[in-house]
This record gives C-alpha cells, structure tokens and sequence, in this order.
C-alpha cells in the first residue's frame, strides 16, 4: 500500500544506516545501528554483528512502511570479502536447524527463520586487513600495476585462503562473496550474484564485463561470483521467511548494490562527466565523472564503472585530521573561520599532513608535513591551511586531467569540511568551479537510489 518506497542499506566501517527513500528521493525513514568488533577477535563475529544490525534496521523501520518497500540494495565496505561453503545451504526452506554458531545471535537469529545457509568458511576479511603472504602469487598471474596487487585487494585475500586452506580439499562448493553480496544473499538466498564496484578488487574488468582470462586460468577462479550485474540491478523476491517476518511485500526485490564509498558519492547525485565531489573528512578524497577511464598506480587513481561514465578518484592525506590536531574542536574552527574573508589569498604555502607521505596528487612517500612559517594569528594561519588544502585539491582536479579524465566543472562537497562556508568560498576561487555542499552525503541514500533505478529496472524488464 501507499507511496512506493525503496530502501538503501550502508555497511559502513563502524555501523549500519538504512534510508528510505521515495522516487522523488524525499526520505520517509532512516536510522542507524552501531557494530561492535567481536570479543576476542575472531573473524566469524564481525559477520554477527553485521547480520544481526541487517535485521535490527529491517525492525526499526516502522511497520506502516514495510509493505510499500518496491526493492531494497546494500553497500559495504570495498575488499571486505567472506568465503562461505554453499554445499551446506538448507535444502528445505521451512526447516530451522540450530547453526553451528559462535554466539546466541546467530542462533537466535536463525531460530526466528531470518538465516541458515551457507556455513561460514572464512572470513570476514575486512577492507584494512593486509595478506601480503598473497602479493607474490597475485603479482605472477595479473598484469603490473593492477589493482589487485595490492596486499589488501580482494583477490590477495582469496588466494591468502586458498594457499593456506583453501587448495588442500575441501573447498569444492566454496564460494567468494563482498560484505554486500553475503548481506543481499540473507535477504534473496541466490548465490553467485555480485556488481562490478565490489568486483574491481577481485580482478573483475568493468570494461570487458567479464573476469580478465589471466584470473580464469587460475584454479581459484572457481570460487568468484558468476554473475557481476551492474549496480542497482534487481537479484530475487525476498525470501519467503523474511519477508513474513518483516511484513514486506512479495513485490519486493533485493537489487545488487555497491561499494560503500561509491554510494556516497552516488548520495551527492553529481550527474554526469565533468562533476564531481570533494569529500573534506579526516583527509581530502576527489571523485569525478569522466568520459575517459584514467588508471595511474603511481598516484592511487583508478576508475570504478559508472553506467555509461567512469567515476575515477584519488585520496590526498591532507585534510581535516591536522585542523583538530592544531585548532581542537569544531566549533572553533568554525569560528575562526567566520574571521577569515575568502577573497583574500593568502601568502602561506603550507602542506598540511598528518605524517609524512603523500600519494595524490603528489606521489613522494618521503614528504614532510610542511606547516611553516605560523603566523601570530590564528586566524591567519587557518586560512593559510584552508587555501593551501585547496590548492591541493585543485592540483588533484588538474593532475585528473593531465592523466585523461574529464575536466572539472562543478564540484559538491562532502564531509566535515562541507560545513565550512568561508572554506567553500576559497575552494571555488582556487578551483575556479561552482563549489557547494552535496544535500545528501549519506551512503545509505546512494544505496537506496540504486534500489530505485533497481525497481525502474524491473518494471522496464517487464514492460518489454
Ligand atoms: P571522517 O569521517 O573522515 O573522520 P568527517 O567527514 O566526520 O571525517 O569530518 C571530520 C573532519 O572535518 C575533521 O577532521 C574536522 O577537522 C573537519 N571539520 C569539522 N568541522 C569543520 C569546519 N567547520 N571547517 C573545516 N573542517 C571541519
């Protein structure tokens, strides 16, 4: 009944939001769940945590909506990856068999039908974790300079778990799936399914739209996802249980989702090749549509697909992390920010890092923190640093373009900094765009415009 409403899910790094949203993207509910590390450590616990705020959010949205949900996806964080072994999925979906659990919530969990397949085998690895054991291996069969070669990717973590257990028996109905597959897998219950976002890390090529026959030829290739859909693609119905439990709709369909920092961005709704969105967090990230796909190792820039665009970004370790250590809390950075006049450049040529090292736009690992000379105001030297982690931002903008990419033309804003209006106004003299802040920036709300083009894309599957 009512008004079609879709649901974006956002498994960030230290919890879980839901939006929902209707078409015209006015939200009618959202809420948040914290995820707390698993005592002890133990891989098997974070998939816990994540499983039970799943089913926490999908109790705190008020019944009254639940049946107008149209379709639900969910992101999480890129190359947070699980191995699950399918062979020890249910065959009976009406039987509630006691998992072989480590905690009360699976059990609990299960014991109200929301779960029960698919026996963890490893994992979760998480996005920060490094399996360097695996570089080797990995830097043998891809070509140079991929994105899988790094110690963090996806596929290192598959081929850590496969050099250790994985090849040794027993891992003949293994299978590979993202912190998003496994959470959209509780929901839908088909195995196989991924996008092409989370795929990246693993080896999948956005371009070819298929796994490079370098990654095939290799006898792991077996535990990848099949299907890599395009992000906001509808999967399945809900399962059955589920969506008694939960009161949802039998028209209701689980689409593949995303990273969680592509959601974000998705979030800003920065349409098209030339915009952009700056996020001013602990430290500086660019995102930008290009009509060309830029790739540099060098710099850390490499390009997600995007529908028919490419969405190519770079992280600077300058950013807001050095404004608390020197100015202490928010509010009187905001403050002194309201001294500053934005039309006034100012002299100070500052390089404003937390720890030396710096990767984009400038790549020199031996770069120190440069923050002198300091001037007797403070309000000098903020703008100092504000103008000069623009100027950072610019160069980050101008080198995306000597790389390939589509030249800046507007750019939103995300993040801490976003607040900052003074900062705004400098950033758009330096950069010489429209800058202003995104109205969303939640990656729950990216997730949930991906369940809208996922319901739109149903209904066009439909229609044809
Ligand atoms: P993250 O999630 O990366 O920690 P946030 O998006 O929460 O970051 O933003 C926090 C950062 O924003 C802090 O490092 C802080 O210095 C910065 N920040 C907060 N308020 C302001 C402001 N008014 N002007 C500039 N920076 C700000």
């Amino acid at each position: 009944g009512g008004t079609p409403l879709y649901l974006g899910i956002d498994f960030g790094t230290s919890g879980a939001r839901y939006s929902l949203i209707d078409r015209k993207g006015a939200v009618h509910s959202e809420g948040k769940r914290a995820y707390s590390p698993p005592v002890g450590g133990g891989g098997a616990g974070w998939a816990s945590s994540w499983r039970a705020a799943l089913f926490q959010l999908l109790g705190d949205i008020p019944p009254a909506h639940r049946p107008s949900i149209s379709s639900i996806s969910i992101d999480g964080t890129s190359a947070t990856a699980l191995i699950v072994d399918r062979s020890s999925s249910r065959t009976d979906p009406s039987m509630i068999h006691p998992h072989r659990c480590d905690d009360d919530l699976f059990f609990s969990l299960s014991a109200r039908g929301c779960s029960e397949t698919g026996e963890l085998l490893a994992g979760p690895f998480l996005y920060n974790e490094s399996f360097p054991d695996a570089l080797p291996a990995v830097e043998a069969v891809a070509p140079a300079n991929h994105t899988v070669c790094s110690a963090s990717s996806t596929l290192c973590k598959l081929v850590s778990w496969w050099n250790t257990a994985g090849a040794g028996g027993g891992a003949g109905s293994a299978v590979l799936m993202h912190q998003s597959d496994w959470l959209l897998w509780l929901l839908h219950g088909r195995y196989g399914v991924s996008d092409y976002n989370n795929a990246l890390k693993v080896g999948y090529d956005p371009a070819a739209d298929a796994y490079p026959s370098w990654l095939m030829a290799q006898p792991y290739s077996r535990l990848l996802p099949p299907s890599v859909m395009v992000p906001g693609a509808p999967i399945a119905a809900v399962r059955d249980d589920v969506r008694s439990q939960y009161g949802l709709s039998e028209e209701c369909v689980v689409c593949t989702g995303t990273t969680d920092s592509i959601a974000a961005f998705l979030a800003a709704r920065a349409a098209g090749p030339g915009r952009a969105v700056t996020s001013l967090g602990s430290t500086l990230a660019v995102k930008l549509v290009s009509e060309a796909r830029v790739d540099d190792a060098r710099f850390g820039v490499y390009s997600h697909r995007l529908d028919g665009a490419w969405l190519v970004g770079g992280a600077s370790n300058a950013g807001g992390a050095v404004l608390r250590q020197l100015f202490g809390d928010d509010r009187r950075l905001a403050a002194l920010s309201r001294g500053i006049d934005p039309a006034a450049a100012s002299p100070l040529d500052y390089y404003p890092l937390p720890r030396k090292g710096e990767r984009f736009p400038v790549a020199d690992l031996d770069m120190a923190p440069r923050l002198e000379p300091r001037p007797e105001s403070d309000a000098e030297f903020l703008h100092g640093i504000l103008e000069s982690i623009a100027r950072i931002e610019a160069k980050g903008y101008s080198l995306l373009r000597e790389l390939g990419a589509t030249a800046v033309e507007e750019v939103l804003t995300a993040g801490g900094g976003a607040q900052n209006e003074t900062w705004t106004a400098i950033r758009e003299r330096v950069l010489g765009v429209p800058v202003r802040k995104a109205e969303q920036t939640e990656a729950a709300y990216g997730a949930a415009l991906l369940a809208l083009k996922g319901a739109d894309r149903r209904a066009g599957a439909m229609a044809s």
